[in-house]
């Protein structure tokens, strides 16, 4: 018998044992809103045309080839990348106090940033917002960093429990980390205003906590990456220490190309040159090094003037057609005359809007609707079109009345 033969077996991924699930329903009115990758009107994965434009310049490029590159990635991506996060003209930058290293999209960026904490900070706790992104807790714990978490959602008015927020990050011990989103938080489509932000940030220096941004959906909140940076932006302006997770799987559409940065700002140029030397560390080990077309992708479209205007545009493209998607979903509900107040879908940010519907009225919907969410009640809206709007109505209709 198998050396294996007592394994039991593991449970689906909550998230993408949505999508398992999702490809066994035989059902042609059937909607997959559980995981979080942009659709088309017609429902189709989007490849962005400038990324196609840079996959052109790359493969007839024939002095390009395979080698292996750095263990900390593309130097030209990891600057351009900080600069995409902290701002062209960000003082870090011109410092020389940023240590970028380029990671496997947002989930590898956070897990080095764990990992490196975990063998050289002295504090080894984290706390993270209550809820979170499903991952955040298990890249966590498994890099060795006890996880807690802090208030962060009011179910009562679907929106920040600002209050709640203050009070635990108050009380966390001097020099713990606190994973912040930078924008789009994820699962609740609530970020703080930026009044909130400043005083997020004067409470985490007077305590001299640690602010870890985890940055996966910059320019797919608001359509503008400026914009969507301004809470890092706030914190870097201080001059004090933080760590950035940024994710290309959204906002250039590069999912499956697995490609992101971990920066740790310094507050000195040796400090932050003695940090890349330690990621080295942690990374080789790991994986070596990091793939090179995704990043290449992404250093060619932001190294060019026009490629990155063009970025700009079709990125405000899938951020309006979001938030279009969040109108008309309210529209139909307010047309049904489904009770209750449906007014957070419109004031939710980002991919996801958390419906407020609880599990036994998920459960329904899939049943009966063909409908795929999480059982939080968290749909994405990326996955909606102006076609598949009705039926989802008509399902939350159902289900609440
Ligand atoms: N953080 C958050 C909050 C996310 O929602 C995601 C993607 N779902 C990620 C990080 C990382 O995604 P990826 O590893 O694909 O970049």
């Amino acid at each position: 018998s198998s050396v294996f033969a007592n394994l039991a077996r593991a449970p689906e991924d909550p998230i993408l044992g949505v999508t398992v699930a999702f490809n066994k329903d035989p059902s042609p009115s059937k909607l997959n809103l559980g995981v979080g990758a942009y659709r088309t009107e017609e429902g189709k994965p989007l490849v962005l045309n400038v990324v196609r434009q840079a996959e052109k310049l790359l493969v007839n490029d024939i002095s390009r080839n395979k080698e292996y590159i750095p263990i900390v990635g593309l130097a030209d991506f990891n600057k351009l990348s900080a600069k995409l996060i902290l701002g062209a003209n960000s003082p870090a930058i011109q410092e020389n106090r940023v240590a970028t290293v380029q990671c496997l999209s947002g989930t590898g960026s956070l897990r080095v940033g764990a990992e490196f904490l975990a063998r050289h900070y002295h504090q080894r706790t984290v706390y993270i917002t209550q809820p979170t992104w499903g991952n955040h807790p298990k890249v966590f714990a498994l890099a060795g960093l006890s996880v807690k978490t802090y208030r962060y959602y009011d179910p009562t008015t679907r929106g920040l429990n600002f209050l709640g927020l203050l009070e635990d990050l108050g009380s966390a011990p001097s020099g713990a980390i606190v994973l912040l989103h930078a924008c789009a938080h994820n699962p609740t489509g609530v970020d703080p205003t930026p009044a909130q932000w400043e005083q997020i940030r004067q409470l985490i220096r007077s305590k001299g906590l640690l602010p870890f941004f985890d940055s996966a959906y910059q320019g797919f909140a608001s359509g503008s990456l400026d914009r969507d940076a301004e809470p890092v932006r706030m914190f870097v302006a201080d001059g004090g220490e933080c760590l950035v997770a940024q994710s290309y799987a959204k906002n250039l559409g590069l999912y499956g190309e697995r490609v992101g940065a971990l920066s740790i700002v310094c507050k000195a140029a040796d400090v932050a040159s003695r940090v890349e030397s330690q990621l080295k560390l942690v990374i080789r080990p790991m994986y070596s090094s990091p793939p090179i077309h995704g990043a290449s992708i992404v250093a060619t479209i932001l190294k060019d003037r026009n490629m990155y205007h063009q970025w700009t545009i079709e990125l405000k493209e899938m951020a309006d057609r979001i938030i279009s998607m969040r109108q008309q979903l309210f529209n139909a509900l307010k047309s049904r005359g489904t009770p209750g107040d449906w007014s957070h879908i419109i004031k939710q940010i980002g991919m996801f809007t958390f419906t407020g519907l609880n599990s036994k009225q998920v459960a329904f919907m899939t049943k009966e609707y063909h409908i795929y969410m999480t059982s939080d009640g968290r749909i994405s809206m990326a996955g909606l079109s102006s076609r598949t709007v009705p039926h989802l109505a008509d399902a939350i209709h159902a289900a609440v009345t």
